[in-house]
């Protein structure tokens, strides 16, 4: 299915799910070097995840890992708080931190952006780095409904 997918004469875009360096085992790796070959343009998509990739060093690696095997790191989220996922949640300030530090570590194509899935919003909302100062008390979704960043209730 993948081969015939990927015969289509439209750009076809793959994003990956990868949390963490060490799921890029040797067959992981074979299927991204086989998607690649195939023609797919090949993306990531990661959360931030409390006990699993909450430090910089992991990070790093992971982006390094899959941008040499031409992943483009595309999204970082905020983790969620539904059931059973509360103990991962990350502050919102720890992430901002580790993704200041990263920027200046990693090249842009290496790096991901930032957002987060606002409960009660619409759509992603880029989280700003601490490169500027800034207010990240409020922020405003898509549709213009502003909400706060400490409880997510909206103003
Ligand atoms: C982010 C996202 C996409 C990709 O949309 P972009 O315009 O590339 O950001 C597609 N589907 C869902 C459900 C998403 O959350």
């Amino acid at each position: 299915m993948m081969e015939r997918l990927a015969k289509l004469k439209e750009t076809v875009y793959l994003s990956l799910h990868i949390d963490h360096p060490d799921e890029l085992q040797p067959e992981t790796v074979d299927l991204i070097r086989a998607f690649r070959s195939m023609g797919y343009v090949l993306l990531s998509q990661s959360v931030f995840l409390k006990g699993v990739n909450d430090n910089k060093n992991t990070l790093k690696e992971m982006f390094l890992r899959l941008f040499e095997l031409g992943v483009r790191p595309y999204y970082i989220y905020h983790g969620q708080e539904v059931t059973a996922t509360t103990r991962f949640v990350m502050a919102l300030e720890d992430e901002i931190e580790i993704m200041t530090q990263l920027r200046n570590e990693l090249s842009g194509l290496a790096f991901p952006q930032h957002v987060i899935d606002i409960p009660g919003a619409s759509g992603k909302v880029i989280v700003p780095s601490n490169h500027w100062e800034k207010d990240t008390s409020v922020v405003t979704d898509f549709e213009g409904k502003r909400v706060r960043t400490d409880n997510w209730s909206t103003v």
